[in-house]
């Protein structure tokens, strides 16, 4: 399949795209921190719970860790996202003057910032051309057979070769939003895909 009509097909599928809670950059980075290996039922409530109290780089460089533990403590390793959260504030502020920066390089700086998290600030909130790459992205570009890849960084680079730069920034919210309805990761709703037909996964 070409990555163009898939495109096509999930925006007739997912009209209204991915709805993001709030694309500010400082929310994008921090629920998408928090949203590392931990799923968006439990990551969407504990940001808004964290942002009623720690709305601004500043209150949260100046919070206690503990007590932005207690606010997120549902979330997967919510102690060290704690203190991390609290950790790329502080440098938000000194280093940036409380705006988070719009560069990958500069993003990568950050503690517990990788590709993904990086690519979701840069596309989600700053509107870049950008593909977020994580789980969803990666398992249904290889079922679909859009890449041969083995991990998100190399998926990241392939899908970049395929997918007309236009729809790099929908992507994953796309495929965010098929991956959690039809593509899931296991059981997959196969019989009810549209795309069945021509998934190599189950030619
Ligand atoms: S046919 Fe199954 S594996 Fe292939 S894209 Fe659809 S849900 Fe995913």
């Amino acid at each position: 399949m070409f990555a163009d009509e898939l495109i096509s097909c999930l925006r007739e599928m997912y009209p209204g795209g991915y709805s993001h809670t709030c694309r500010d950059p400082f929310y994008m980075l921090v629920s998408t921190v928090l949203s590392q290996r931990t799923r968006d039922e439990v990551t969407i409530p504990a940001t808004k719970r964290l942002f009623a109290v720690y709305d601004t780089p500043r209150k949260m460089a100046e919070a206690d860790a503990e007590d932005i533990q207690a606010l997120i403590r549902d979330v997967g390793f919510y102690r060290v996202k704690a203190r991390r959260i609290v950790e790329i504030s502080r440098i938000i502020l000194q280093d940036y003057g409380g705006v988070v920066p719009n560069s990958m390089e500069e993003l990568l700086r950050l503690p517990g910032v990788g590709r993904k998290t990086a690519n979701c600030v840069l596309g989600y909130a700053y509107e870049q051309d950008v593909i977020a790459v994580d789980t969803h992205v990666h398992r249904i570009s290889n079922r679909l057979g859009l890449v041969k890849t083995s991990g998100p960084d190399e998926t990241e680079k392939e899908l970049e070769k395929v997918v007309p730069k236009d729809a790099w920034k929908d992507v994953n919210g796309l495929m965010v939003l098929f991956g959690q309805s039809i593509c899931r990761p296991t059981s997959p709703r196969c019989e009810e895909c549209r795309l069945k037909a021509i998934c190599p996964r189950i030619l």
